[in-house]
C-alpha cells in the first residue's frame, strides 16, 4: 500500500483569523512514514464522512477544553479556551472514525473528546479534585515532565514495550468518569488516567501527555505515531 494518509486536527480559529496546528504533531506524522494532512474545524461537522473516505488514520490534537455542555456539566471558572465550532467538528469525526474503525490516536484534548464522544466526563480542573501529588501543567501554562505507569497487558504496553513512560504533561483536565467502551492502559502516580484504548476497535489509543514533543528523540513516543501509521496502513 502507498504511504498513508494521516489527517490531524488543527486548533481553533485564533485572533488573527488563522486555524495553526504544531509542527511537531505533523513531523511525528511524517517521521512515521505517514501523509500529514491537516483538517480545519470548519463545517459543523459536516465534512467528517468525506474526510473519512479519503484518510486512512486521524490524530486527535491538544488545545482548549471541551464544552462541558458535552458530558452534562455547568461550566467550572477554570474552563476555558472552548470553542463551539471545534467541538462539533471533532466530536463528529470522533464518533464517525469510531464506527467505521479507522485507526486513531487521540492527544491530550483528543483523549478527552475520546472520552466524551462515549459519554465519559471530565474533571475540570485537576488542582481542586486530584491535588498536587502530580504537576500535569505549569503554572506559566508550559508542559511539564512527568511519568505515567503502563497497565501490564494493555495494548499501548505491547506498543509501548515499557512499564513506565516519561511524558511531557499540558493539561488541567482529565478523565473523571471513563466511558464503558474504554479500557485505561496508564496511571499517574496521583491515580489520573493518563492513557485508554478501545478493544473493540481495530487502532484507537488516547494519551493525555504530549507524545508529538519528545518523538523526535523519545523512540517509545515515536513509536505511538509509528504504530498509527502501519494500522492505517492495512
Ligand atoms: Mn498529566
Amino acid at each position: 500500500m502507498p504511504q498513508p494518509f494521516i489527517g490531524l486536527t488543527s486548533q481553533a480559529r485564533n485572533e488573527t483569523d488563522g486555524f495553526e496546528i504544531p509542527a511537531n504533531y505533523i513531523e511525528a506524522v511524517y517521521r512515521g512514514g505517514g501523509i500529514p494532512v491537516v483538517l480545519a474545524p470548519i463545517g459543523r461537522g459536516q465534512l467528517a464522512q468525506d474526510w473519512l473516505a479519503r484518510l486512512d488514520g486521524l490524530v486527535f490534537t491538544g488545545g482548549g477544553d471541551l464544552s462541558p455542555a458535552l458530558y452534562s456539566e455547568e461550566q467550572h471558572p477554570a474552563t476555558v479556551r472552548m470553542n463551539q465550532d471545534r467541538d462539533e467538528c471533532e466530536m463528529s469525526l470522533m464518533r464517525l472514525a469510531l464506527e467505521q474503525g479507522i485507526p486513531t490516536l487521540a492527544i491530550c484534548r483528543g483523549l478527552q473528546i475520546l472520552n466524551v464522544a462515549l459519554e465519559g466526563t471530565l474533571y475540570q480542573h485537576l488542582p481542586e479534585t486530584v491535588g498536587h501529588i502530580v504537576i500535569h501543567r505549569a503554572d506559566d501554562g508550559e508542559a511539564v515532565p512527568h511519568s505515567s505507569r503502563i497497565v501490564p497487558g494493555s495494548r499501548l504496553h505491547s506498543i509501548s514495550g515499557t512499564d513506565k513512560i516519561n511524558c511531557m504533561s499540558r493539561h488541567h483536565q482529565g478523565i473523571k468518569r471513563l466511558a464503558a467502551r474504554l479500557k485505561p492502559s496508564a496511571y499517574t502516580e496521583d491515580n489520573l488516567i493518563e492513557a485508554i484504548e478501545v478493544d473493540d476497535h481495530p487502532w484507537c489509543f488516547g494519551v493525555q501527555w504530549h507524545p508529538e514533543m519528545t518523538a523526535h528523540d523519545d523512540p517509545v513516543q515515536q513509536r505511538l505515531f509509528d504504530s498509527l501509521v502501519i494500522a492505517a496502513s492495512q
